[in-house]
C-alpha cells in the first residue's frame, strides 16, 4: 500500500505548480493525469503570463525555439467603434501551453514529485468514518489504490474529485455548466497585405482582442463570450461590422472554455482541497486562470505545509483558514470585479463610445486596476469628475438613465459582495449563515450570462 503526503489529480499548470511547491518543501507527492505525456497541456496553444509573475512565483523561464513564443510590453484598449485607445501596460510573455506544461512537469519532478501519466482518477477511497484517505485510479486497464493525507483536485473544469464527493462532504459538488463558462475562439491569422502589421489592441465591448502568435507575420484575433461558441461568432460578426480590421486569412481556429463563476464557498474539506479551474479560479476581467491559481495555491501552502510539518491532520477544521486567507488575498476582489462587470456590459455600442471618450469606467486607471485583479480607488475629485461626466451623458441623451442605473447598481453590488467575502467566518460553525447571505447578494448581482442573448 503506497502512502503519500499529497495526491494531486491533474498534471497541468495548477497540478504541476502545487506539486513542485509541496515537494520542494519536503512533502511526498504523487501527481496523476489521465492524459499521456504527449497530450498534457494540449487544450490550446498560446497562453500569456505577466513577465513579473516569473519572479513572483519563482517559475522556470521558457526557452526560445521551445516553449517561448513572444513577449509584448503593452496593449491599447479601444471603444466599440475602435476609437479613444487607452494605454494598458503590462509586459507579457506568450508561451506554448503543451511545452511549458511539460517544463512545469519536469520542474515538479526535479523537486521529488512523482508523475504518472495515463492514470485516470476514478473515485476517492473513504475510511469507516467517511473521510477521504486516498484515491483509486485506472492505468493500462488495471485499477490501483493510493493513499494520502490530502487529495488536491487540479483536474480543471471537470473537477473530477470535487464533483464525485457526497453532497454532505462539505464542499459544493456543482458541475460548471455553460452559463458558468467563458467560451473562447482564437483565429490564428495572417494579413493579406504584407504591409499590414500586428497591432496590440482589445475591444472590451465585444470581448475581442488582437495579440501576437508564434508567426511574426500573423496575429491572433480572439473573442470570448458566455454561453456558447455560437454567441462568440455572432458577436464577432458585429465586431467586424463596427471595427475596420486589415484584410486577413484565417490559418486555423482554436476553441476552448474557461470557468466564469464564483468558486465553491469553501474549497476544503477533510483531506481535500480544490485548486485552479477545478475551483473556478480565473480572473473575472479576462478569464485567465494560470497565475490566479498560483496566488490561490500559495495561500493554500501557507496553511498546508505547517500542518504537514507538525503532523496535525489535514481535516476540514485545520484547513479552514485557507478559505479566509484566500478571500482576503484575492477572492474578495475577484468577487467585486465579477459583480461590477455585469454593469459594465450593460451599455450599447454608442454608450460605450461615450464612456471611452470621456474616460468613464474605461480609463487607463481602471484598465490597470482591473488587469491586476482589483477595483480602482478613486479620489473624491475623480469621483466628482465622473459624476459630472455621467450627468452630462444623461442630459445630452448619450447615456440612458437605465444604463447608468445598471452600472451604479453593479458597483454597489460589487462593494457588498466584496465586503461579505472579507468577513468569511473564522469558525466553520458560522459558515451556513455566511453562505445564505452570500447567496442572497449573488442573486442581486445577477450574472454576465444573463446579459447575453443567443
Ligand atoms: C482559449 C483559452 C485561452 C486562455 N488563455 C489564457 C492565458 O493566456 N493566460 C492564463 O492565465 N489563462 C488562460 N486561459 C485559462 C487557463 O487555460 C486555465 O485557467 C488553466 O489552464 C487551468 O489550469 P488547471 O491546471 O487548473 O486545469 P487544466 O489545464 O484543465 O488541467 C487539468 C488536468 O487534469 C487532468 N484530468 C482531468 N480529468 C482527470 C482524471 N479523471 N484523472 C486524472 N487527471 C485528469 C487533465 O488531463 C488535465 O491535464 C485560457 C483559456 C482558454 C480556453
Amino acid at each position: 500500500m503506497k502512502n503519500y503526503d499529497v495526491i494531486v489529480v491533474g498534471a497541468a499548470t495548477a497540478g504541476s505548480y502545487f506539486a513542485r511547491k509541496l515537494a520542494e518543501n519536503g512533502a511526498s507527492v504523487l501527481v496523476i493525469d489521465s492524459q499521456p505525456e504527449e497530450k498534457v497541456g494540449t487544450k490550446y496553444d498560446i497562453f500569456h503570463v505577466g513577465r513579473g509573475d516569473f519572479d513572483k512565483f519563482s517559475l522556470p523561464w521558457p526557452e526560445k525555439g521551445k516553449d517561448y513564443a513572444f513577449e509584448f510590453e503593452s496593449t491599447n484598449v479601444c471603444s466599440a467603434f475602435g476609437n479613444h485607445p487607452k494605454f494598458s501596460p503590462g509586459p507579457v510573455v506568450g508561451m506554448h501551453m503543451h511545452d511549458y506544461t511539460l517544463r512545469l512537469n519536469r520542474w515538479a519532478k526535479d523537486a521529488g514529485a512523482e508523475i504518472k501519466y495515463e492514470a485516470k482518477f476514478t473515485e476517492c477511497i473513504f475510511d469507516e468514518k467517511g473521510k477521504i484517505v486516498g484515491v483509486k485510479y485506472k492505468k493500462g486497464g488495471r485499477n490501483y489504490e493510493v493513499y494520502a493525507k490530502l487529495v488536491a483536485d487540479c483536474s480543471g473544469i471537470p473537477a473530477v474529485v470535487r464533483t464525485s464527493l457526497p453532497e454532505s462532504y462539505g464542499v459544493e459538488t456543482f458541475k460548471i455548466d455553460p452559463t458558468d463558462m467563458f467560451y473562447v475562439v482564437l483565429r490564428y491569422i495572417h494579413f493579406k497585405n504584407p504591409e499590414d502589421k500586428l497591432e496590440l489592441l482589445s475591444w472590451p465591448f465585444y470581448k475581442t482582442w488582437e495579440a501576437p502568435q508564434h508567426n511574426p507575420d500573423g496575429a491572433i484575433f480572439g473573442i470570448g463570450a458566455n454561453l456558447s461558441y455560437d454567441v462568440c461568432e455572432k458577436v464577432y460578426k458585429e465586431f467586424e461590422a463596427a471595427v475596420k480590421l486589415p484584410e486577413y486569412e484565417v490559418d486555423y481556429f482554436e476553441r476552448g472554455f474557461t470557468p466564469y463563476r464564483r468558486p465553491p464557498y469553501s474549497m476544503v474539506s477533510d483531506s481535500f482541497i480544490a485548486l485552479g479551474d477545478a475551483a473556478c479560479i480565473t480572473k473575472p476581467s479576462c478569464g485567465e486562470g494560470v497565475t490566479a491559481a498560483m496566488v490561490q495555491m500559495d495561500v493554500a501552502l501557507e496553511v498546508i505545509l505547517p500542518l504537514l510539518k507538525s503532523g496535525r491532520p489535514l481535516n476540514r477544521f485545520n484547513l479552514w483558514l485557507f478559505n479566509k486567507k484566500y478571500y482576503e488575498a484575492q477572492g474578495a476582489d475577484f468577487a467585486n470585479q465579477m459583480a461590477v462587470l455585469v454593469g459594465a456590459v450593460a451599455s450599447s455600442a454608442e454608450e460605450n463610445e461615450y464612456l471611452f471618450e470621456n474616460d468613464l469606467i474605461f480609463s487607463t486607471k481602471n484598465m490597470i486596476a482591473m488587469g491586476e485583479g482589483g477595483i480602482p480607488n478613486f479620489t473624491p475629485a475623480e469621483i466628482a469628475e465622473m459624476a459630472k461626466g455621467f450627468l452630462k451623458g444623461v442630459t445630452s441623451g448619450k447615456l440612458r438613465m437605465s444604463t447608468l442605473t445598471a452600472m451604479l447598481k453593479a458597483v454597489a453590488n460589487g462593494a457588498k459582495i466584496c465586503s461579505h467575502y472579507k468577513k468569511f467566518p473564522v469558525n466553520p460553525a458560522d459558515y451556513k449563515a455566511w453562505c445564505d447571505k452570500a447567496d442572497e447578494i449573488w442573486k442581486q448581482c445577477g450574472k454576465m450570462a444573463d446579459m447575453v442573448s443567443e
